[in-house]
């Protein structure tokens, strides 16, 4: 829409105006790490962040979250949405692109009311990474190093201050008013340009083949012994799928009172990898040992995602390599079985 200019001495001012106002979340410090959660004044808000723990995410898709109450004795069932008008803050472009497959997910065919409450009422401030956040992340081999939309306010570092590239009308109104921000000029469009063709040699291709080759790497994959090999070594632990930013699989269930006369209905996140995820009635167990749950969850990010949403389902955040504590990594297993087929040997992946 426009590209305007905020001077990074102005955005604390900026940052306070919009906790005046809203509900803002933005990444912070949390015990020697960082997580996304709310801040009243720019004084906690860390935009140069690594990465953080859990992805934004959360504020669409809470881990846990009330979708109704309901009485017995009067048989009133009360919906619950939560319509809080929410800013968050320094969201990275893997998660912008995360956020674009949950909304192909929840708004395909029948709308997630739920997720359509949180998604109209969020507001997404993005920021540009000029640098890998961390050793794990191959964004830039899942392509998803930037991102043209998916966000109200997107910022690119220039130095002294930030490009505010203005995608939406109600971003444009986060900065109605504030006169620091001014129109950018010719200049700062060639200054943007410099930025964003100088880090792309910063960040490595991790991948050893194109990631849209993937879908059918896995195809000629589903009898690798590599399943097996990586089910010897899970710890059925989930942290990889509650780390992700595009897991998106929960459960139900119903918190009754005492007086079993009234209750409400949660939902919560779940994980494929835990034990009895696929367990149906009758006592059968679709994914019963490890190796094929680490089978389906690398499936589900590699190829069924494509094949239902046309969207990868991993973004090359990272997250779950940093979290798994046996050093299970998409970008070994990826790897691992590209070689295996290219070369028809058994290649290693790392322990
Ligand atoms: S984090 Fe690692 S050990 Fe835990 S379930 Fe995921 S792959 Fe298995
Ligand atoms: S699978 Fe791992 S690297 Fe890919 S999006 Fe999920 S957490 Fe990030």
């Amino acid at each position: 829409m426009s590209l305007r200019v905020l001077p990074k001495a102005a955005l604390p001012a900026w940052v306070d105006q919009l906790c005046a106002g809203h509900r803002v979340a933005g990444p912070k410090p949390l015990h020697g790490q960082h997580i996304f959660g709310e801040i009243h004044s720019s004084s906690e808000l860390e935009l140069g962040y690594p990465t953080t723990v859990i992805p934004p995410k959360k504020y669409l898709f809470p881990q846990v979250e009330e979708l109704f109450s309901f009485r017995k004795d009067t048989g009133e069932i009360t919906p619950k949405l939560d319509a809080r008008p929410t800013v968050v803050l320094g969201v990275h472009t893997c998660d912008l692109h995360a956020m674009h497959l949950l909304d192909r997910v929840f708004q395909n065919g029948y709308t997630d009311q739920h997720y359509q409450a949180h998604r109209e009422n969020t507001l997404v401030v993005s920021i540009e990474c000029l640098v890998p956040c961390m050793e794990h992340s191959f964004c830039k081999s899942m392509g998803t190093l930037s991102a043209t939309d998916g966000f109200d306010l997107h910022l690119t570092d220039l130095g002294e201050e930030y490009a505010v590239d203005v995608d939406t009308e109600r971003g444009a109104r986060l900065l109605e008013g504030f006169a620091p921000a001014r129109p950018a000029t010719e200049d700062d469009y060639h200054r943007v340009n410099r930025v964003m063709s100088e880090k792309w040699p910063r960040f490595p291709l991790r991948l050893d083949f194109d990631v849209t080759e993937l879908p059918s790497l896995l195809s000629v994959s589903y009898d690798s012994k590599l399943w097996d090999e990586l089910g010897e070594r899970c710890l059925a632990c989930a942290m990889c799928t509650n780390v992700c930013p595009t897991c998106y699989c929960f459960n139900v269930a119903d918190e009754v009172d005492l007086t079993l006369n009234a209750g409400r209905r949660l939902r919560m996140w779940d994980s494929c990898q835990l034990d009895k995820f696929a367990s149906v009635a009758g006592g059968h167990d679709f994914r019963k040992t490890r190796a094929r749950r680490q089978r389906h969850r690398f499936f589900r990010k590699g190829k069924y995602q494509t094949d239902a949403f046309g969207l990868l389902g991993c973004v090359g955040c990272g997250r779950c390599a940093q979290a798994c504590l046996v050093n299970i990594t998409p970008v070994d297993t990826f790897n691992a079985l590209y070689h295996r087929q290219t070369q028809n040997t058994q290649a290693e992946v790392r322990p």
